[in-house]
């Protein structure tokens, strides 16, 4: 069976990867980064979620000798000028402080009316193989963001964002409902010919959102 392996520790990550990967990749076993040792971890150092999926995509190729897919993720919100951005997980300062970084976000934007209260959640969904080649392609969920939290599904910033012709928060969508609308569904929908292609022996395709995006 062939594998890739997925350069994340975020479990609810993984979960939403994998839900979506494995219809699209039937013979493909999905592999984690625990799976290997010595996996280094990749500091963020690039300023786009596409750098960032890229970087992090590449190390662990390289690190693995496997096929590498990585995501970068994050919430932009209109009137913020795009924040948090890249910043997401370490909104508040702590990383991957959920809660804390939750908080400060609607505390900045409490002010804000409803009709100023539009974003998106964006991701990058990255693939490297380890001679360094890769390609990454994009996703984007738009919405709103609402003023108190609803709901105990997903995480980060779901309790607080509403989806485009949606009622409810994405933390009051089952996991199956959120995988059909969101970011990352899209990027992943997006990637996955790609895995198909290289797994198959063919080279990998950077057109559409590829290096430097
Ligand atoms: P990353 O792990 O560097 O991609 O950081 C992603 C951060 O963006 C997470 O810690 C969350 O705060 C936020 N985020 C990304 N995707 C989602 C999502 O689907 N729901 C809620 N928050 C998200």
């Amino acid at each position: 069976m062939s594998r890739v392996v997925l350069a994340t520790r975020n479990a609810h990550k993984v979960g939403e990867l994998r839900a979506v990967l494995a219809p699209l990749l039937p013979d493909v076993e999905v592999l984690t980064v625990d799976a290997f040792e010595h996996v280094p971890e990749v500091a963020e150092t690039e300023v786009t979620f596409a750098g960032n999926a890229l970087l992090k995509a590449r190390a662990v190729a390289a690190a693995t000798g496997v096929p590498a897919i990585a995501d970068d993720s994050g919430i932009s919100v209109d009137v913020l000028g795009g924040a948090p951005g890249i910043f997401s997980a370490r909104w508040s300062g702590r990383h991957g402080d959920d809660v804390a970084n939750l908080e400060l976000l609607l505390a900045q934007i409490a002010d804000v009316p409803a009709r100023h209260r539009g974003g998106a959640f964006v991701c990058a969904a990255a693939l490297a193989l380890p001679d360094g080649s890769a390609a990454v392609r994009l996703g984007e969920l738009r919405g709103t963001i609402t003023p108190t939290t609803a709901g105990g599904g997903g995480f980060g910033y779901d309790p607080i964002f509403v989806p485009e012709g949606a009622q409810r928060t994405l933390a009051e969508h089952t996991a199956a409902e959120k995988n059909v609308v969101s970011h990352r569904g899209a990027a992943f929908r997006a990637l996955a010919p790609l895995v198909v292609d290289v797994l198959a022996g063919r080279p990998i395709r950077p057109e559409h959102g590829s290096e430097g995006q």
